[in-house]
């Protein structure tokens, strides 16, 4: 009956009506993918007005710049929107100053795969068991018969492949390989995506990754004895090696490699004293409970949440709550 409500919700939004789309603040592959290829849908069903942003800092991340749809991103946002449409958000804390926006439109609706989702917003498309947000995105275009093409597919693919770490976490299901061949279908190349998504990464970067796991920690003891791994970065750091913070979203991915531990936890500096802090789960512990208690949320296996302080103090923090929140 939700997915009703949603289409009901945009069927009932006149052609020149003002649509806005909103996605997470510093927007990763399924926040931009899903939001981007949803608004390409919406133009493709003759709507002349829609508009795609994300609170904070403007910037896209270089490696999804060309994705199509881009020209849908404009850094402000409709003052009234008729219609407003949330991406990957799992609170209204990851839309800063954009969250009235939400509150006050005639119409909203939430399309997100966060268990942790607190449920903001008028019609909740929530699915915990959806890979990405692409998922449930690519859900409603087909229930307001909306065929993929190329443009959106590739969009979804970016979502999918993203925030399923390349197909292979746990939520990586038969129906995610379907989407994907659905996708593939179109014409997409996953080489030549895959390429431009991962293997495009500045050499400065490269060196920056080195230097920040050069200086990882592991702590065998932590986690009930089933370990983790640790590292920081500061935002002198990114100076040093004259690279963007969004460059280290992806560091999280060498640390947990690790295989002596089950938990890995980086820690980004993003002003003093405050730092953005990812959380992985090999399957003992619960990190969105951790993120959760720290204010911020997540999934069980991959979290986050804001910590303030001294680097070591948010780690200790962390390391406390892991204990509480094992499987
Ligand atoms: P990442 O470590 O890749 O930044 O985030 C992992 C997961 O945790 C993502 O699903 C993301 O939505 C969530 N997450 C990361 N940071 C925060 C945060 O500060 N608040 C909330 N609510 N979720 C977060
Ligand atoms: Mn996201
Ligand atoms: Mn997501």
């Amino acid at each position: 009956e939700h997915w009703a409500a949603a289409v009901e919700a945009v069927r009932s939004t006149g052609a020149d009506d003002e649509i806005q789309l909103i996605c997470h603040v510093n927007p990763d592959g399924d926040a931009l993918g899903s939001m981007l290829g949803f608004g390409l849908g919406l133009r493709r069903l003759g709507f002349t007005r829609v508009r795609a942003t994300f609170p904070g800092d403007f910037v896209v991340p270089e490696p999804y710049r060309l994705l199509p749809g881009s020209d849908l991103l404009e850094p402000e946002a409709f003052s009234e929107p008729r219609l407003v449409i949330v991406f990957d958000v799992a609170s209204e804390s990851r839309l800063g100053a954009l969250a009235s926006r939400v509150a006050a439109a005639p119409a909203s609706v939430v399309l997100d795969h966060h268990a942790s989702n607190t449920g903001f917003g008028g019609v909740r498309l929530v699915d915990p068991h959806a890979a990405a947000t692409s998922v449930v995105a690519e859900g409603l275009l087909s229930r307001l018969k909306v065929p993929l093409d190329a443009e959106i597919a590739e969009c979804f693919y970016v979502a999918l492949a993203t925030d399923t770490g390349s197909f292979k976490f746990d939520m990586t299901t038969v129906s995610v390989h379907e989407l994907a061949a659905r996708l593939i279908a179109t014409g997409i190349r996953p080489g030549e995506i895959s390429r431009r998504i991962f293997d495009s990464r500045p050499f400065g970067a490269m060196k920056l990754t080195g230097e920040v796991i050069g200086r990882a920690v592991l702590d065998e003891s932590a986690a009930g004895g089933r370990g983790m791994v640790w590292t920081y970065a500061t935002l002198a750091d990114l100076e040093r090696h004259g690279q963007p913070p969004y460059v280290l979203d992806s560091l999280i991915d060498p640390v947990r490699s690790v295989a002596e531990a089950d938990v890995s936890v980086v820690v980004k500096q993003v002003a003093t004293g405050e730092w953005s802090v990812s959380l992985r789960s090999k399957g003992a512990v619960d990190v969105s409970g951790v993120a959760v208690a720290q204010g911020g949320g997540g999934h069980r296996l991959a979290a986050g949440f804001t910590g303030y302080g001294e680097a070591a103090d948010v780690v200790a923090t962390v390391r406390r709550l892991l204990d509480e929140h094992l499987n």
